[in-house]
């Protein structure tokens, strides 16, 4: 049975680049019917970070790229954090030490390397090979009482019969060491396979100081989970028909590793802005609405946010953007006085809105550009004003929308505050 797992270590934040191994694990083992395995690599004491696991685990779950066993829901192969395996870690050094394929070196112990060649078939790169010398002598043991990375990593695969490494490029330096261990403790080896490392848009490796890393920053700007997960599909893999819109579930059915690039993807944020949009116009205005509703913790009465989703849906592109884009429709802004003819225009809208006797779309239509020729005022000019008069703003949804859904009492006591 396939077995494929994530091992991140807590010390930080949720990373974007852990949500993207997850991914094409994730759609490896429930393509092949396999199970996906979360493993935590704490034994880096100093570096773990208080709260780093809470986040990975609620990153994770938020982009619904859930795991079947790991530290949280255990599972047959538990304990699922380093840190509760050094017992075992122990005992495979002695092991290595016994037969003489390990020795201690200052408190620490090394792995005798044989200076053979290694190579593995890398299931994204194809056949790759080092040097045994390239490799030598290497600490697997450190004298703090903690195993390396490369040697707890061994163990712990094995022991979880794990079939498939599959994990970025910037570990491909570490497999021949692995490799080696496994060979000489007379275990077979995994599958392994190396996916690219994501870059940005200079083509350079993603990092916290420059671009948005932390899957919380996602979140809290509004986008949606499934357009990141589409997102993230995208990166070093395409649609065999060139499809760019599709879901985890369409991603699973096609996936294999087969079809993974080698060459770095670029983690372009206005594709993300543009997919995000998709997803907002495409689901429905129902769900649309409790997003928003939820996104803004109950801030704004869904009634409303129903009724305003029509005016900005096509032109929202995450849901912060909700806020920028009819904000004003929920709360007075500071008008803004955009022409010198601001006072004579909003005057005359007062004038001709408040004779409207039955509030409807129609009506503020005919009435508003009645007066605007009957004035002979510059329709560009007077709306502009009648906008940022009601908005405080230049840009917002069609303005005699808002001004309908605004309602007459509203209306008109904004352009009479504009006027003070
Ligand atoms: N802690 C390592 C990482 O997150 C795990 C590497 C591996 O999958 O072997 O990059």
């Amino acid at each position: 049975m396939v077995r494929v797992r994530i091992a991140p270590s807590p010390t930080g934040f949720a990373h974007v680049g852990t949500a993207y191994t997850a991914l094409f694990n994730y759609a490896f083992a429930k393509k092949n019917g396999g199970k996906f395995v979360l493993r935590l690599e704490d034994t880096d004491i100093k570096r773990n970070v208080e709260g780093a696991e809470k986040a990975i685990y609620e990153g994770l779950t938020w982009l619904g790229l859930t795991w079947d066993e790991g530290p949280d829901i255990g599972g047959k192969y538990a304990p699922y954090k380093q840190s509760e395996r050094l017992e075992t870690y122990k005992q495979y050094i002695e092991r290595l030490l016994d037969s003489g394929m390990a020795y201690r070196d200052e408190g620490a112990v090394r792995f005798k390397n044989t200076n053979s060649e290694i190579s593995w078939n890398d299931k994204v790169r194809g056949r790759i090979s080092f040097p045994g010398e390239e490799i030598g002598d290497f600490v697997i043991f450190k004298s703090d009482g903690f195993p390396t990375y490369n040697f707890a990593v061994v163990i712990d695969d094995i022991l979880m019969k794990i079939t498939h490494v599959i994990r970025g490029e910037e570990h491909i330096s570490n497999t021949p060491r692995q490799i080696a261990i496994y060979q000489a403790l007379g275990e077979k080896m995994p599958f392994f396979a190396h996916l690219p490392t994501l870059r940005n848009k200079d083509k350079k490796k993603l990092s916290k100081r420059r671009d948005p890393v932390d899957l919380r920053i996602f979140r809290s700007h509004g986008y949606l989970p499934q357009a990141l997960v589409n997102f993230l599909c995208l990166l070093g893999w395409s649609h065999p028909k060139e499809k760019e819109i599709f879901d985890l579930g369409e991603f699973v059915e096609l996936f294999n590793l087969e079809r993974v690039r080698k060459a770095g993807p670029i983690f372009d944020t206005e594709k993300l802005n543009w997919i995000n949009g998709e997803y907002l116009r495409k689901i429905p205005k129902s769900k649309v609405k409790n997003q928003i509703f939820e996104f803004y913790k109950g801030k704004y009465p869904k009634e409303l946010i129903s009724r305003i989703i029509p005016l900005v849906q096509n032109r929202m592109r995450n849901l912060t953007e909700f806020e920028s884009l009819a904000g004003f429709m929920f709360e007075r802004k500071k008008p803004l006085r955009v022409t010198d003819s601001f006072e004579w225009h909003i005057k005359a809208a007062f004038d001709a809105l408040s004779g409207i006797k039955k509030w409807e779309r129609q009506a503020i239509d005919e009435g508003l550009i009645n007066k605007v020729k009957s004035e002979g005022f510059k329709t560009g000019d007077f709306f502009m004003d009648l906008r940022a008069s009601l908005s405080g703003s230049r840009v917002t949804p069609p303005i005699n929308d808002c001004i309908y859904i605004l309602g007459k009492d509203e209306v008109l006591e904004r352009l009479s505050l504009s006027l003070k």
